[in-house]
């Protein structure tokens, strides 16, 4: 079975590896939550890509506290603090992507945003006139080098050791120099009464999940933070159907398919199949890398053609 073609499976067979790598030191590929145990021993791999045997009974349950035992500045705090060791990234396949919007609705709904509010967008794209439009889902791209948070007044938006820019809502001021300071419109403004005001949610305001959401504050992508504390995906890789969706550890150097569930090599899939990031020329080191629209997986058919038509009627 070559590197590239092994699963999820083969990497993890366990949910409990973070103490696996507590008791017996190995730097483990992967920790994402994976299928239940069914041996004695189970199989993980190191971080210098060998599979090694450890026993089931030497695995201890990973202690994660649960959001909603912890107070506001216990969240605060661990919110700000990120996962040690981590460099999350993500990789779009842009030749999967066939407008389904999973993604969309899945982050919008996790979220508490309204219909128009998107935190990922499903842009339609065409190279020319004449050619098949193809659709691109834009996150926000969790740049190294931040124009976002430099502009901030008040610390509210920050980015975090293993990668994450996030908002700390309780600190935003609505100012909207970080909105205008993003190169990839990835921020939203709540200019409005939020649906978590409206049904007045009183949960304790979750920094990883930047809900509850509230009226004058920013919110945008911030790659589910909440969903990879308990190991688990994105709510927007999870939910894609098309397995448009690859995500990771970028110092593990390996990243999981959200729907085949397939884990691969991240140098190997950008290098084979000439991975890109936007605006490149800006400096900005996006964490979000794009595999081109080559070999689509779907055609343009009769019905794209006509929606497409009537889209350009519309914008003239
Ligand atoms: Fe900041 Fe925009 Fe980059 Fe996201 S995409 S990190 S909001 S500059």
């Amino acid at each position: 079975m070559s590197k590239q073609k092994k699963t999820r499976k083969d990497f993890l067979k366990s949910g409990l590896l973070l103490g696996a790598a507590a008791t017996t030191g190995i730097g483990l590929l992967s920790s994402f939550k994976a299928p239940e145990v069914t041996s004695e021993t189970v199989k993980v791999m190191t971080s210098d890509g060998k599979l090694v045997e450890v026993e089931v009974n030497k695995l201890a349950e990973p202690k994660i506290p649960k959001g909603e035992d912890l107070t506001l500045s216990d969240l605060q705090k661990r919110g700000r603090e990120g996962i040690p060791g981590k460099k999350w990234v993500m990789v779009i396949d842009l030749s999967k992507c066939r407008n389904a919007r999973k993604c969309m609705e899945a982050c919008q709904h996790a979220h508490h945003l309204k219909p128009e509010q998107h935190h990922i967008n499903v842009m339609q794209m065409q190279t020319a006139e004449y050619t098949a439009p193809f659709y691109m889902p834009k996150p926000c791209m969790h740049c190294d080098n931040t124009p976002c948070t430099k502009v901030c007044p008040v610390d509210a938006t920050f980015k975090r050791q293993d990668g994450i820019v996030l908002i700390d809502n309780e600190r935003c001021i609505g100012c909207r120099f970080c909105v205008a300071a993003c190169p990839y419109s990835a921020r939203v403004f709540n200019w409005s009464e939020t649906i978590d005001e409206k049904e007045n949610n009183q949960d304790t305001y979750d920094i990883e999940l930047n809900v509850p959401q509230k009226k004058g504050t920013i919110s945008k992508c911030i790659f589910s933070a909440d969903r990879l504390r308990r190991e688990e995906l994105p709510y927007c890789v999870s939910a894609c159907p098309n397995g448009v969706y690859y995500f990771g550890d970028r110092n593990e150097d390996a990243v999981t398919n959200g729907t085949t569930k397939e884990t691969v090599r991240f140098s190997e899939l950008i290098e084979k199949n000439g991975g890109y990031t936007l605006m490149p020329e800006l400096g900005t080191k996006p964490s979000v890398y794009y595999l081109p629209p080559k070999d689509r997986v779907f055609e343009f058919n009769e019905e794209d053609k006509k929606k497409l038509d009537e889209e350009r009627e519309h914008h003239g």
